[in-house]
């Protein structure tokens, strides 16, 4: 690499937004005078971004998107842009292709190299090789860091170097693995006007978010954005992290942490909050060791993705369970239809699913109890699930989204066997055992008593007219009869059973 002195560099951010501990700013730091930062709303991705439909009202301009990611982004941009500004400098944002972007402004900065952290989706992995011959083209260089993850790729391999496909062995030897450097922060202070100056021409400031064709959707009110977000976030939860092995099963309960927002795009640095599991591990926390498991499945789900890309093109883990039939045609759909809606008649499902409709999030108990349901009670297949899920969850990851669906429908690595079989009536009772999570989600059952309101239809017409409840007309019948439908699924995945016991 040329003399630092009069080298200047881009800083890519994608989702790794912000400006502590980042891998590709460290670098861009080490080796450039004058480092510049860019963020592009790639058409490419928002294009395909469906929309959704506000639960704000109406709004105001038919053409613009409701998107709670695209917000997060821009809040979070909004923040570095001035936290940028606050130094002499600031954030270059474009709107348009990435792949044609990226190499015009990388040219008409003059930079020497652009810095980014790698991203492990395989559409992210072909455009950035797309990217680095474009700039190699013009003499830029494209460098990447691992930054989203502690451990990616290979670095985790069995005794026989092979790739991990059953999470324990790989936790244990994930841990076996970590050194103190693999969580040693990456040191981002710039030396004095090191953040360069924008010129004139590229002091474009933060395009609106109805530039960019989208709505905004009121998510500060209860996911504030951003880095202080983050910190706003994991602040509350460290008070709470030696209780988690307790309350994190219970949705109606303040017990898991609500950072996988932060984690996915990066307001948060992974490093940090490992660094902070771990050590109060080590003295001994439970919530803190149970937590640190999480976050080591989210390492996991990376690996696998990384290793398995054929899994981002609906390929089954395991090839049998490509076998499956599932239910299809217009009753298929319209199960579908009432599953996303939330009104398949079986409160615990319906209320997580107004969850996520309504502020993009879902307990991961719930998210289990769902994803069976489609899978196993509505015979649907699971990747109908994992795209409502992608278009729905602020926090849609495609690893862990995969991973997850791939383990609750029993086709993926380590997954729950095909034969066990959730029960959405016994885990209502298990997990919202007062059904307080269930009336805050439907208040139409908030009166039913503690016993009925996991099954309506089982109680009796007294308790049901006391409560102001008519089956059918305030709340739905159940679309399907759990023990009906158990006995079908043993038999559907009976194709997969004997070739892949
Ligand atoms: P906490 O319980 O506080 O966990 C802390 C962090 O650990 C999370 O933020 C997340 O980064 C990681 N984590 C926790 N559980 C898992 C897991 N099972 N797999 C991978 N990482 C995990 N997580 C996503 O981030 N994006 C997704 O798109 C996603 N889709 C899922 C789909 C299904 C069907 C299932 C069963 C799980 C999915 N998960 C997904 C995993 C998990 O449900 C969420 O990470 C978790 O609910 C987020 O809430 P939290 O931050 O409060 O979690």
């Amino acid at each position: 690499m040329s003399n630092g002195t009069s080298r200047k560099g881009l800083v890519w951010l994608r989702r790794d937004l912000r400006l502590y501990d980042h891998a590709a700013l460290k670098h861009a730091l080490a080796e450039c005078q004058a480092v510049y930062f860019c963020f592009i709303f790639d058409t490419d991705i928002l294009d395909q971004l469906p929309g959704q439909q506000s639960n704000l009202g109406l709004s105001k301009s038919a053409l613009l998107k409701f998107d709670r990611r695209v917000d997060f982004i821009w809040q979070s941009l909004a923040e570095i842009d001035l936290e940028l500004r606050n130094q002499g400098s600031g954030l270059i944002v474009r709107h348009g292709k990435a792949v044609e972007e990226l190499p015009l402004l990388a040219t008409a900065l003059g930079v020497s190299a652009v810095y980014a952290n790698s991203d492990y989706e395989p559409s992210a992995i072909a455009r950035d090789v797309s990217m680095a011959k474009t700039l190699a083209k013009n003499d830029i260089g494209f460098y990447e860091f691992k930054d989203q993850v502690i451990f990616e790729k290979k670095e985790i391999l069995t005794n026989s170097n092979t790739v991990f496909s059953v999470f324990t062995p790989y936790k244990n030897n994930w841990l076996r693995s970590l050194r103190e450097i693999d969580l040693a922060p990456h040191d981002c202070l710039p030396k004095a006007g090191q953040f360069a100056r924008l010129p004139k021409a590229f002091d474009l400031g933060l395009p609106s978010l109805a530039s960019l064709g989208f709505l905004p959707t009121g998510l500060e009110q209860y996911l504030p954005a951003g880095s202080k977000g983050g910190e706003l976030f994991l602040n509350d939860f460290l008070k709470r992290i030696d209780q988690y092995q307790i309350g994190r099963d219970f949705p109606a309960l303040k017990g898991v942490s609500y950072l996988s927002t932060h984690l996915r795009f990066g307001t948060l640095s992974i490093r940090g909050l490992v660094r902070e599991a771990h050590r109060r591990m080590l003295a001994g926390s439970l919530g803190a060791t149970t937590w640190l498991g999480e976050l080591i499945w989210r390492d996991f789900y990376f690996m696998i993705l990384a290793n398995h890309p054929r899994l981002a093109n609906g390929a089954a883990f395991k090839p049998d369970y490509d076998k499956i039939v599932w239910e299809s045609g217009l009753q298929a759909k319209k199960l579908f239809t009432a599953w996303c809606e939330g009104k398949t008649g079986y409160p615990l499902v319906d209320a997580a699913m107004h969850q996520l409709n309504q502020s993009g999030y879902m307990h991961n108990r719930l998210r289990m109890v769902v994803a069976s349901f489609l899978s196993k009670d509505l015979g649907l297949d699971w990747r109908w699930g994992e795209a409502y899920f992608a278009a729905h969850l602020t926090d849609f990851e495609l690893a862990s989204n995969n991973g997850g669906w791939q383990w609750a429908s029993s086709s993926g690595c380590d997954s729950q066997p095909y034969f066990r079989i959730f029960n959405p009536i016994t885990q209502s009772e298990r997990f919202d055992a007062q059904g307080n999570f269930i009336r805050r989600y439907i208040p139409a059952l908030s009166k039913l008593s503690n016993k009925s309101i996991h099954a309506p239809w089982l109680a009796g017409h007294i308790e049901l007219e006391a409560a102001g409840i008519l089956l059918g007309r305030d709340y739905p019948e159940p679309i399907v009869d759990h023990d009906v439908a158990r006995k079908n699924t043993l038999i559907r995945y009976s194709v997969v059973k004997k070739v892949a016991p």
